[in-house]
């Protein structure tokens, strides 16, 4: 899942932008051993060589998430996080000019709380989640108003469904659009 699969030679094959399909990828920087590359056509950054899943299960761990440990601090992440996706879901809102309707999906919805906001907007919402902990948690608080997938964008997109919103707030990425084949396209005309 998520990996890039080795050649005959032992070698990656050329790495293409998961949102764009360009192949013209520019370094940017370096997070210790990690270089981040960004691609020329839409602007994507992404790790390459992409992390592997051992790296990524470690990363996201169920101590990955702003006070996983702490009550009282869950309780007040929830609050700003309700916060923070009512600022969101106005915007939206505002753009498309009337009351929000139509599928949603979150890519990185963490522990649900955007997708349940949503959700009480009267959105139909699904979210993809790579932390198996997070989207139980999520799943718990969508439950019979939307869904949660646990893996990553590519596992959507071969789902072959359309959304009204395509959104992230890990990206603060917010698009009308359709998910479907045309996703890149869609993502650089958005
Ligand atoms: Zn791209």
């Amino acid at each position: 899942m998520g990996r890039d699969s080795l050649n005959q030679t032992g070698a990656r094959p050329p790495i293409v932008c998961l949102v764009c399909g360009g192949r013209k990828l520019h370094y940017d920087f370096s997070i210790g051993p990690h270089r981040v590359e960004e691609c020329a056509t839409c602007g994507l950054m992404r790790l390459n060589p992409q992390p592997t899943d051992e790296e990524l299960a470690s990363i996201y761990s169920s101590a990955y998430f702003v006070f996983s440990g702490n009550s009282d601090g869950q309780l007040h992440a929830a609050g700003l996080k309700a916060s923070t996706a009512d600022y969101y879901l106005n915007l939206l809102e505002a753009y498309v000019g009337c009351p929000l309707s139509g599928r949603l999906l979150e890519v990185g919805c963490g522990q649900g709380d955007f997708l349940a906001q949503a959700a009480a907007r009267g959105l139909s919402v699904t979210g993809v989640e790579y932390s198996s902990h997070a989207a139980q948690i999520a799943a718990d608080k969508v439950r019979a108003r939307g869904r949660v997938i646990c893996g990553d964008i590519k596992q959507v997109i071969a789902l072959g469904e359309q959304f009204d919103f395509v959104g992230s707030l890990v990206t603060r990425l917010v698009h009308r659009h359709v998910l479907s084949a045309s996703f890149a396209a869609d993502c650089q005309s958005g």
